[in-house]
């Protein structure tokens, strides 16, 4: 496989220009250090993790003297991790496949951070080099990395943050039985699980998280936990931290957590729902360097600007293919369904929450630091890194184009009659990931974006699955994709 020639890094400090001597030594000699640090806190061993193209968070762990080595050299893994399925079993890509092979896993000493809910433990998201120290192709983090610096090179810098979503089961099986009795949204629900909620609120909080809000949710023992916006890499670093540290704190009370995107056949089903705002002339940190928010303050709908509103079209109209990113499991189309909340059609509205794309203003005096778009079609099976490399790519496409939004819709999309939806422009999304697969394949965009091999290797890993589960009833698809996200 031919590696490919990444930019360097914007504002996200070191590790990803190719590794030289220079950086080598210069990386092991930080690593030292924050690892004497770390061992001075009492941590044993740090957990390098990254998401593979079936969405679940993958580790090489280090104990932490050999974090120095870690970071100079890398830890060895095989690259057929890459065409994994949910399941564990491997298929072979055009590009990727097979036993042989070697990348190199570095920590991103940036993000590295004791992990509150494993006590002993510390995080970093890793940095995949191929052995000649050139960064690995299927590297979906240094893929989102390159896409912010594209839209860096334009004056733009995106802020992101996933909501999280999860259900919470008492039962030691592999069946669901929700831990909790109390209504959707009810505080019976916080304070039937009150110790485990503080205890993971502070468990967020420790790691460095910051949590906006935490709510019971609609289904049966679900919750959410939303977090701060940040830069894209950041946000799906927070994403894979807030999710981990939900599973190890729910299992610590004895618990289990699924992220999956429909824990229960018949049920509301877990989201992931992605915001997005667009900031001028910023960095990562844009509302402190005087930056604008795109998304208000201008003349175009609800207040946004020509760019916050091309920046939203462009994503509006590539959903059907961004789904294979975005809703990337066989059990994300039971989920994706009309009015479950899910957004099931391509459509956008203000504060609408049966349409895809959710514009939210927030409240007037508030508007130029929190309006932002929510993509809401999306779920916890997706890779975060890939997920908002698509995004982004897909925004940024937009932005050239100069699109403008079609009329909004402020009712759920499922109650008008289906000539009336086609005469305003609104199309069901996908309802297999077949057919999402397909829509991507032939997405021009995308394909430039993520590159042949991220292609490739996603629609691989996607017929995959739709194979392994060919056949299945729903509650055989969501059984098999309870626990494993
Ligand atoms: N659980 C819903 C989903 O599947 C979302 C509920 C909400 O709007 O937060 O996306
Ligand atoms: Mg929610």
């Amino acid at each position: 496989m031919e590696p490919t020639s990444l930019p360097a890094p914007r504002g996200r400090g070191a590790g990803a220009q190719a590794l030289d001597g220079h950086e080598r030594a210069r990386l092991g000699a930080r690593a030292a250090e924050a690892g004497r640090r770390l061992a001075g806190e009492g941590i044993v061993a740090v957990a390098l993790t990254w998401v593979d193209v079936s969405g679940i968070t993958r580790t090489k762990t280090v104990p932490v003297e050999r974090l120095e080595h870690a970071a100079a050299w890398g830890v060895g893994m095989s690259p057929v991790f890459d065409v994994f399925l949910l399941d564990d079993s491997i298929v072979s890509g055009r590009h990727i496949g097979g036993p042989s092979g070697d990348l190199r896993l570095h920590p991103d000493l940036d993000r590295l951070v004791p992990l509150a809910a494993l006590p002993g433990w510390a995080h970093a998201p890793a940095l995949r080099y191929a052995q000649d120290g050139s960064i690995h192709p299927l590297d979906t983090r240094a893929l989102l990395r390159r896409e912010a610096g594209r839209l860096a090179e334009r004056g733009w810098a995106v802020k992101a943050a996933f909501e999280i979503e999860w259900a919470v089961s008492d039962g030691g099986g592999d069946e669901f039985s929700p831990a909790c009795e109390g209504p959707a949204y009810g505080m019976t629900r916080v304070t039937e699980l009150a110790g485990y909620l503080r205890d993971l609120l502070e468990a967020l909080r420790t790691t460095g998280v910051t949590v906006v809000q935490l709510h019971p949710e609609y289904a049966p023992g679900q919750y959410e936990v939303s977090v701060a916006a940040e830069d894209p890499v950041g946000a799906a670093d927070t994403a894979v931290l807030v999710r981990e540290t939900i599973r190890a704190v729910t299992m610590r009370h004895g618990m289990a957590a699924s992220f999956s995107p429909k824990v229960e056949a018949d049920s509301v089903g877990n989201g992931a729902h992605v915001h997005l705002s667009l900031w001028r002339d910023g960095t990562a940190n844009a509302a402190a360097n005087g930056a604008v928010n795109a998304m208000a303050g201008g003349p175009g709908p609800f207040g946004m600007t020509a760019a916050g509103e091309a920046f939203a079209a462009g994503i509006l109209r590539r959903l059907p293919a961004l789904l294979a990113v975005g809703a990337p499991s066989v059990a994300s189309y039971l989920r994706l369904i009309p009015s479950h909340w899910s957004g099931a059609y391509a459509c956008w509205g203000l504060e609408n929450r049966e349409a895809a794309l959710r514009f939210v203003t927030g409240a007037d005096g508030e508007r130029a630091t929190a309006a932002n778009l929510e993509v809401k079609c999306l779920d916890g099976a997706a890779n975060p890194y890939l997920l908002l490399a698509a995004l982004l790519a897909a925004g940024r496409d937009g932005l050239g184009a100069d699109l403008r939004l079609p009329e909004p819709v402020d009712v759920d999309p499922a109650g008008l009659a289906e000539e009336e939806r086609a005469a305003r422009g609104i199309a069901p999304l996908p309802s297999s990931l077949a057919e999402s697969v397909a829509a991507f394949e032939a997405d021009a965009v995308l394909r430039e974006a993520l590159g042949e091999a991220v292609t490739d290797t996603v629609a691989a890993v996607r017929r995959g699955e739709i194979a392994l589960l060919d056949g299945a009833t729903p509650q055989q698809v969501a059984a098999a994709t309870r626990w494993r996200h």
